[in-house]
């Protein structure tokens, strides 16, 4: 039966060590969060976000803004936090209202205040392994398998998910440590050859927003699974690995929820802390 790898713990020490940090600033670090119109899936974050802030010593100052905001008010209100010196990081809720593109608009975020790591700067710096902001999904992923202490030293890995926020990143991370990468997708789903990939996992990373697309019997004896998936169904949250088939045959097995979850807004506050010391050099 695999070892549940859970998020809280290892978030716990980490934000220990941040607090500690915080409180050797001069000042209160003050994180910017940019939420447009009525979006139901931004105000969970948004309150997991300002209540660990909270616990910090963050000042999390929430701007909302008209769900009929055009694109050039937007690009004004992120350049204004851009320049004001009180202002350390700067977060813009997604999915925007349609009629706003969120590349151009995360781009014209500082990025040194891009704390998120979406930044094409901060996305190209991670592709060089020269960045320390990183997209917080991303670095989650990579505490969980720290976590298992395993060395991951030329492990066969499968990504499932190419995404901006967590795929693609997490492919970068895991080169870092010379992990041997395969990265599927729908295109692999589509030629059916999504199963004999899995099959072959040491490390198995779901980041796809399917439930249980993963069957547990496709698993490797042995093998660490990490599950990003969020997925309500029927009123319970269930991950993209099929849970309880999964955890007889892994070695570690994240849940969900509880694994990645807990971990994604202590990345986003140690972000914060890295961008502030990054600003004071
Ligand atoms: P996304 O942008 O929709 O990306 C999903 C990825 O899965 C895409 O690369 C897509 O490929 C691929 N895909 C779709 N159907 C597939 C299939 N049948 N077989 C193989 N690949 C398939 O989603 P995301 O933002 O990366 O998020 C993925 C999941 O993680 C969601 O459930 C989300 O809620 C969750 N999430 C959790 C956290 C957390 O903190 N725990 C954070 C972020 C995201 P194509 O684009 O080519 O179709």
């Amino acid at each position: 039966m695999a070892r549940l790898l859970e998020g809280k713990p290892i978030s716990e020490i980490i934000l220990r060590q941040l607090s500690q940090e915080v409180s050797q600033f001069k000042k209160k670090p003050v994180l910017a969060s940019i939420m447009i119109g009525q979006n139901s899936a931004a105000e969970s974050y948004v309150k997991s976000q300002s209540k660990m802030a909270q616990q910090l010593g963050v000042d999390y100052q929430l701007q909302r803004l008209p769900a009929a905001i055009t694109e050039g008010e937007l690009l004004n209100f992120i350049h204004r936090l851009n320049i004001d010196d009180t202002t350390d990081g700067i977060i813009l809720q997604m999915p925007l209202p349609a009629h706003l593109d969120p590349q151009k608009a995360i781009a014209h975020i500082s990025f040194e205040k891009d704390i998120e790591g979406m930044h094409p700067i901060n996305l190209g710096r991670l592709f060089l392994g020269q960045s320390k902001i990183v997209p917080c999904t991303a670095q989650a992923v990579m505490e969980l398998l720290k976590a298992t202490q395993i060395n991951l030293y030329g492990k066969d890995t499968v990504i499932v998910g190419h995404s901006d926020i967590v795929g693609k990143p997490l492919a970068m991370l895991l080169l870092r440590e010379l992990v041997t990468v395969t990265i599927c997708h729908i295109g692999t789903f589509d030629a059916g050859k999504l199963k004999d990939y899995i099959s072959k996992a040491e490390i198995l990373i779901v980041a796809v927003g399917r439930p249980e697309l993963i069957k547990g019997e496709w698993i490797k004896e042995g093998a660490i699974v990490i599950d990003v998936g969020i997925n309500r169904v029927e009123g319970k949250i269930v991950g993209d690995v099929e849970f309880d088939s999964a955890q007889k045959r892994a070695s570690f097995i994240s849940p969900v929820p509880g694994g990645v979850g807990p971990l994604t807004v202590t990345m986003l506050m140690r972000n914060l802390i890295e961008a502030i010391k990054a600003r004071q050099r």
